[in-house]
């Protein structure tokens, strides 16, 4: 039995590219105390990664070179010295690029196949489903009537963020970069309306013939130019949520866009920043709440899904140009 691994062979500037990832192989992990193996089975790829593998400041450590990539994973466990799982159990946790892992019970999640499959534990009722729900509701605080701006409208924390808001009664403009995203958007998902910002460039244009009244709510995905033009369009008090800056990350060097600190203050507006990360403490509510709308038909999702291992560098750069829909996943394993 041998453990294939993708680790980090070099540090990117500007794009990654394939060759800074490496396939190995080695042998399964073996487990001490308290540790569980599992054998991987998904693995989500997130646009985190990209600043997990530059060694610029940041909230964690980057991956260091020849280390296993960092990744979130659905794994089912094989051994256990961990009294809350069992051979044949699943789980959620950092299982990290690779067949097996061995990690602390503590830091793992069981999930439970019988409410969703095994893959919507890595979006909906994973970490995107929860960055949307505690960005919105604890960030936002939208309120019904009220108007919302989605940007990476059509990825898996924006095509939750969406559909929240518009459980809330919000009325919900997205923004995404094709025309199938669009139409999945104002069709399936029940967005009020959305652009291309591919095809569409005069965002300020869209912004105003999209949101008349001006805008309420902002949760950013993307940053960049998209973020200029909406801040050009908020209403007084205002609240915006920074959740991501993707058109930043591959940047070699900072772009300086126009110093809207003045706006905030006309409109007496609220920015704030933040990382799912620190609300671990509530997720078990954030999942009672995405659940239960999971269950009730009101929150639909859609997975991109490129198969094996092997082709994880590709599902990553694939996501960071825009190819997913919803959660880009890897199957690693079949799930039986
Ligand atoms: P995702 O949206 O599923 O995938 C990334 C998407 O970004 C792509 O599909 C692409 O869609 C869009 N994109 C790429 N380059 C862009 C650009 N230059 N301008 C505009 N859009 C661009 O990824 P996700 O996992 O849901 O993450 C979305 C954002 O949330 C990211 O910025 C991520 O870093 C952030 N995030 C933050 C937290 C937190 O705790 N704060 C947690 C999770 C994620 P298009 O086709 O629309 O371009």
């Amino acid at each position: 039995m041998t453990n294939r691994q993708i680790v980090l062979a070099a540090r990117p500037a500007g794009w990654p590219k394939e060759s800074d990832f490496r396939m190995i192989e080695t042998l399964p992990p073996t487990m001490g105390p308290g540790q569980v193996l599992t054998r991987s089975l998904w693995l989500s790829v997130d646009p985190y990664m990209r600043g997990r593998m530059s060694d610029a400041p940041s909230y964690a450590a980057p991956v260091r070179i020849g280390d296993v990539m960092v990744g979130g994973g659905v794994g089912r466990v094989e051994e256990s010295n961990h009294d809350r799982f069992r051979p044949g159990d699943y789980v959620t946790g950092l299982l990290g690029w690779q067949d097996y892992a061995v990690s602390p019970g503590d830091q793992l999640r069981a999930v439970d196949p019988a409410l969703a499959p095994l893959s919507a534990w890595l979006g909906v009722l994973g970490g995107p489903g929860l960055t949307a729900y505690f960005g919105l509701i604890d960030v936002c605080h939208p309120k019904a009537g009220e108007t919302v701006v989605v940007s990476g409208a059509a990825g898996a924390v924006g095509s939750i963020t969406g559909q929240i808001a518009r459980i809330l009664g919000c009325r919900v403009i997205g923004i995404a970069g094709a025309d199938a995203k669009i139409a999945w958007l104002t069709g399936e998902l029940g967005f009020d309306a959305a652009f291309n910002y591919k095809t569409n460039t005069d965002y300020d244009a869209a912004l105003k013939q999209l949101c008349p009244g001006g805008i309420d709510v902002y949760f950013d995905n993307v940053g960049g130019p998209i973020t200029d033009a909406v801040l050009r369009r908020i209403n007084v008090h205002a609240r915006i949520a920074i959740c991501g800056q993707i058109s930043l990350y591959n940047l070699e060097k900072p772009e300086m866009g126009p110093r809207w600190l003045p706006t905030l203050i006309i409109k007496r507006a609220k920015v704030e920043g933040f990382l799912v990360l620190d609300y671990v403490p509530r997720f078990r509510e954030g999942l009672e709440k995405l659940g239960g709308w999971l269950q009730e038909g009101k929150l639909k999702y859609r997975e991109s899904i490129v198969e094996g291992l092997e082709n994880a560098p590709r599902a990553f750069l694939g996501m960071l140009r825009g190819e997913n829909t919803g959660k880009q996943l890897v199957r690693i394993a079949p799930e039986s």
